[in-house]
């Protein structure tokens, strides 16, 4: 009897669409990890992001072609990975909105949108991305741009419940995929640029109430949060922050992504953003440890209970959020099994920590790192070098900078050859100390200056690789160059093959080798990871493209409408070619009505406010191209009262006003009768 009840588990898994759908994916399932299944964000619990599906191999994957596609109305960044449950694939696009496709024909079954507020945009750093869904027992959840936590019904899309994880109020995000666990549901939140205080919380799946909560930083009014975080923060955090800007904001150090589960030793490992203002001079009079921004943090899922840490980043000046891809595996190191949780960090580090513990068992440089030396293993902390810290008045240009040696962009594992494949890049960036701070609530508050560093000096060329990287013997096996630094997320399988796409070349690598031995031209960016299941015998691959996200890839590559593409052997289908790119026209400067403004204060706002969206490698339109700095009516209605809004731009008359508008006007202006840097192209599908 109980080998036949196995049995029906076991069918239950296999079948595509059933009457065991019906209680939708619950633990067991998400555990047992049935071949053709894709349940959550990573695949399975330990976000291995392996398949161990074959049937697309090194000797077949040269038939694989478009099995089926849609298009989405957006044209701005798609980083979601596509979950699989009982015949429904599950993806999201900008602005949270929930697609439900047949996973075999490509039918559209329900669509959801939680109307975000346009305004919200702005609070987002780096576009109004989402990275995907969590499946428990007949629902989906999304996190919502706006902080909201939804369960739809898996089947219609309706909602079931719906609750605000977030004070609405301050600049929080949500951008980063939930992870159900438990009878949970864990959603973490961004902002750290703002910044505002980071904390991770758990739902109950059934009913949308909070179970728990766990602060990241401490109540800078020195107040009891009644949250999981009080004893562990009067233990071990609040001694680590002194006297500075951190209390205006709350101090960053956002779980904007990484949640990961370990069946296992029972903890969710939660990993961390930046400590904010980003100048430590300014947050915490350049002193302590800033716990716990820059970390990677040990929870248990059922009541929130601080069980370890490892600060990857003590005092963080540099932006290196730890929020990463968290992996857990079994390695063999020193003779024995060790069960691990692994990170390629922004900083340029590859970490190896012991799950059940937090003990550092190797940290190696992935990438060129400027900033620091090598990690002590010792002491578990990095050796700086010399000038690292710029708040000492020296300017600095360092590998890695904001953007990282890696940055959310998902890694895959090959148990089979011990290797983790991860997206790296090297980019340069400046850094330069603020003498004069003044928090500006709601803005960016980062305490950087202006770069003084020559401009025409010679600056090393951004780049990316794929680097198939051994944690035992911690040193790369192969890597693969690409022009392009900010590339897709990663896909591994059991057919021997690594899926990764560089700009709109989605590639399969021989996993062993790096040798590239399929590619298909997708028209469209790609940043989001590939996910992969089978039906009725198929194994289908299916990854999101699109344009957008912050970094990089403004002008190099045509903005395009978002697509979903899913692929399987002898797919036939030839998607609809995207429309020519036309030139967007040269600025008419001679209609220009002129500006009386400051061009130079007009310079200041534009650092400011500005150029953190509409900068010449982001996603946004670079302002001295747009017709809309011809008329001041115009510029102000956008500008100042939001005509914009529903796609993001916020008014910024809470942070200007009229004559501001024209100051920053006659810089754009100026700006433009020069040659303009190459930037993102106009949108037509801000919304
Ligand atoms: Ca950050």
């Amino acid at each position: 009897m109980v080998r036949m009840l196995r049995w029906a588990a076991v069918l239950c898994i296999a079948m595509a669409v059933t009457a065991c759908g019906k209680a939708g994916v619950d633990a067991k399932r998400i555990e047992a990890a049935a071949a053709g299944d894709w349940l959550t964000y990573g695949r399975t619990y330990d976000e291995q992001r392996f398949s161990p599906l074959d049937q697309v191999n090194k000797d077949t994957v040269a038939r694989l072609g478009v099995a089926w596609w849609a298009s989405f109305d957006t044209d701005r960044g798609q980083e979601a990975t596509p979950l699989v449950s009982d015949g429904i694939l599950y993806t999201t696009t900008t602005w949270s909105k929930v697609f439900a496709f047949d996973a075999k024909t490509g039918k559209a079954l329900w669509s959801y949108d939680p109307q975000v507020p346009g305004e919200k945009g702005f609070n987002a750093c780096c576009d109004v991305v989402n990275r995907g869904v969590a499946l428990w027992k007949g629902h989906v959840y999304v996190g919502a741009l706006d902080g909201r936590l939804i369960a739809l019904d898996a089947k219609t899309g309706k909602v079931a419940w719906s609750v605000q994880t977030t004070d609405a109020n301050q600049p929080y995000t949500i951008t980063g995929a939930p992870r159900a666990v438990k009878g949970k549901i864990i959603i973490g939140n961004g902002g750290a640029e703002y910044p505002v205080r980071g904390y991770v919380s758990a739902y109950d799946a059934d009913t949308g109430k909070l179970a728990w909560r766990f602060h990241m930083t401490p109540n800078p009014k020195g107040e009891a949060d009644n949250a999981a975080s009080d004893k562990v923060m009067k233990e071990k955090a609040n001694a680590t922050w002194s006297d500075g800007a951190w209390k205006q904001g709350g101090g960053g150090a956002t779980p904007w992504d990484p949640i990961t589960y370990d069946v296992k030793s029972d903890l969710i490992f939660v990993g961390t953003g930046n400590a904010g203002p980003w100048n430590s001079k300014i947050r915490t009079g350049g002193k302590g440890d800033n716990l716990f921004a820059a970390s990677i943090v040990a929870l248990r899922p059922d009541t929130g209970e601080y069980v370890w840490h490892y600060q990857t980043t003590p005092r963080d000046d540099w932006d290196f959020d730890a929020t990463q891809h968290l992996m857990v595996a079994d390695l063999p190191i020193g003779g024995k099994t060790e069960h691990v949780v692994m990170q390629a960090n922004k900083n340029g580090f590859f970490y190896v920590l012991q799950a059940a513990t937090g003990k550092l068992l190797s940290a190696d440089a992935f990438v060129k790192t400027t900033w620091a030396d090598k990690v002590d293993l010792v002491t578990g902390r990095p050796v700086e070098a010399a000038g690292a810290r710029y708040e000492n008045g020296k300017e600095q240009e360092q590998t890695p900078g904001a953007l990282g040696g890696h940055n959310w962009q998902p890694m895959a594992f090959n148990p089979k050859e011990g290797l983790v494949y991860i997206p790296a890049q090297t980019l340069y960036m400046d850094y330069a100390d603020k003498q004069e701070f003044k928090f500006i609530p709601g803005a960016w508050n980062l305490g950087l200056g202006p770069s003084t560093l020559s401009p025409t000096r010679v600056q090393p060329t951004p780049f990316g690789q794929l680097i198939a990287w051994d944690p035992v013997t911690k040193k790369a096996r192969w890597k693969a160059d690409f022009a392009e630094p900010w590339r897709s997320g990663v896909l591994a399988t059991a057919g021997g093959l690594v899926f990764h796409a560089a700009g709109h070349k989605f590639v399969a690598f021989d996993a062993v080798t790096g040798k590239p031995l399929w590619t298909y031209d997708t028209g469209a960016a790609a940043i989001a990871a590939a996910s992969t299941y089978a039906i009725d015998g198929d194994q289908y691959v299916a990854l999101m493209v699109g344009f957008g996200g912050a970094g990089g890839m403004g002008g190099l590559e045509p903005r395009r409408k978002g697509r979903l593409l899913v692929f399987k052997l002898d797919g036939k289908t030839v998607p609809t070619p995207f429309p020519e790119v036309v030139p967007q026209p040269p600025l008419d400067l001679k209609s220009a009505i002129p500006s009386k403004g400051d061009p130079a204060k007009g310079e200041a706002l534009s650092a400011q406010f500005c150029v953190t969206c509409h900068n010449a490698g982001g996603y946004l339109p670079i302002l001295a191209k747009s017709p809309v700095i011809l008329d001041p009516v115009g510029f102000d209605a956008i500008v100042l009262k939001g005509a914009k809004k529903p796609h993001g731009m916020a008014p910024f008359r809470r942070f200007f006003d009229e004559a501001s508008a024209e100051d920053l006007r006659a810089y754009l202006l100026a700006e433009a009768a020069k040659a303009p840097p190459t930037g993102a192209p106009q949108m037509t599908h801000g919304r």
